[in-house]
């Protein structure tokens, strides 16, 4: 039936993520470095400074990954403030909380395996929340942005980072050939895994354009939902506050 076949296509999609970040976890790190050429980490500084979070604060950062947002947010709340580092899958996870820990990151963080649709956090908890490049990996992106909103407080923020649409059309044809041949040549090359990197690639393409996103955003009740545009429109940041 038309319902039986989305259930499948539902779990299909979530066991496929999680193979895919369960093979990847250890290698994460470089990779997005090789892929990223680095850039990823101006992207991430950019939506740190676009969240306002300040000493005191609670922070959730979910498909938080490896942790490069929750590291920066726990020296910005201080002793007085908390993040939680949240992730579906527990390679990444324990990657991320590793890192944290090595790095000295331990009396104000907290590490707990969350999916993004089902938060398992009270209503009105955090200041501000973020994803970043975790969103396209959702299955039910919507409940996702409706349970975020469950648990910010009011005047709360929401970061959404991911990849997006650029409207150039000789970026946008350098970009596809990047990311459906060197991506998964880099991805067999360091991982010896290119089926994983070219999951990867078809993830962002099928991911809603930059209107359709903050649309989505306003449906699940944020408001003034805003985007910026970086490096071409190839990855955005949507805002959206709790009212
Ligand atoms: N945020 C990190 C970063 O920017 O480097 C990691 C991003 S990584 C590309 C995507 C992460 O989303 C993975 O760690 C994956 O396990 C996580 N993820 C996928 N589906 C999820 C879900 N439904 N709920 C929570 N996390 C999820």
């Amino acid at each position: 039936t038309h319902f039986g076949y989305q259930t499948v296509a539902k779990k299909d999609k979530a066991e496929k993520v999680a193979e895919v970040f369960h093979s990847v976890a250890q290698k994460y790190d470089i990779m997005n470095d090789l892929m990223s050429l680095g850039v990823h980490r101006l992207w991430k500084r950019f939506t740190i400074e676009l969240s306002a979070v300040r000493q005191g604060h609670q922070v959730l950062d979910i498909a938080g990954g490896t942790g490069d947002l929750a590291f920066q947010f726990a020296k910005l709340v201080g002793p007085t403030g908390r993040v939680v580092l949240a992730d579906i899958n527990n390679s990444m996870l324990t990657v991320g909380r590793d890192k944290l820990i090595d790095r000295g990151i331990v009396d104000n963080t907290e590490f707990v395996q969350a999916n993004a649709e089902c938060l398992p956090f009270a209503d009105n908890t955090f200041n501000c929340i973020t994803i970043a490049f975790g969103l396209r990996n959702v299955t039910d992106k919507n409940a996702a942005l409706r349970s975020m909103l469950r648990v910010l407080k009011p005047g709360g923020r929401l970061l959404v980072l991911e990849f997006s649409k650029t409207d150039n059309p000789l970026l946008s044809k350098a970009y596809d050939l990047y990311s459906f041949s060197v991506l998964p040549a880099l991805g067999k090359l360091v991982t010896n895994d290119s089926e994983s990197y070219r999951y990867l690639a078809e993830s962002i393409r099928m991911h809603p354009d930059q209107e359709t996103l903050k649309e989505m955003m306003v449906d699940a009740g944020f408001v003034r939902a805003t985007y910026h545009n970086l490096t071409g429109g190839i990855v955005a940041v949507h805002k959206g506050i709790k009212p």
